[in-house]
């Protein structure tokens, strides 16, 4: 189906189009790492690096500068976003007593790893991966919400808060 935009266009800009898309293609596969002329791409960019140099570093800088504060601003949103969504993933609350104040809520690694986790891949290393897995369309099973008492007793319990001990206590 085409639409309006496309339905405007002269026979020569489509074409122009085709063809300027075919190039981006090409150029975009040749750049990929593996591909056949991929080696000579690096070096070509390597070189072009080390002569301009100093154009490059100045560009950087001046970039980064003059956008500081959208470029921050951008990730921030970003990141928020990203934190909203792994949360709603999650079920925006407590999986053992339901408590719903964000305030309360953390990221609980079922399998207890935590800790480990984190020293080796950083604080919010859980946050990108559900947000991957989420992506890959991957279902989640390492995390989970918990409220920070349910988290805590938990912990103290050997694993079982202590709403799911007297539930099982009574249970019996
Ligand atoms: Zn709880
Ligand atoms: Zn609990």
């Amino acid at each position: 189906m085409k639409t309006a935009e496309q339905a405007k266009l002269t026979t020569a800009q489509r074409t122009y189009r085709k063809h300027r898309r075919r190039h981006i293609e090409v150029v975009m596969a040749s750049h990929r790492k593996g591909a056949p002329g991929y080696e000579k791409h690096l070096k070509a960019q390597k070189l072009y690096y080390e002569r301009h140099r100093d154009e490059r570093v100045e560009y950087a800088r001046d970039f980064y500068r003059k956008n500081a504060k959208r470029l921050s601003r951008n990730t921030a949103a970003f990141k928020g976003h990203v934190r909203r969504t792994v949360r709603a993933y999650l079920g925006n609350k407590c999986v053992c007593c339901g408590v719903m104040e964000q305030e309360f809520l953390s990221v609980d690694h079922v399998r207890n790893n935590g800790a480990k986790h984190r020293r080796e891949k950083g604080r919010e290393a859980w946050m990108w991966e559900v947000w991957k897995a989420i992506k890959e369309k991957r279902i989640v099973t390492d995390y989970q919400l918990m409220c920070f008492n349910c988290n805590f007793s938990k912990h103290f319990g050997k694993g079982v808060c202590v709403h799911k001990r007297r539930a099982a206590k009574e249970a019996k």
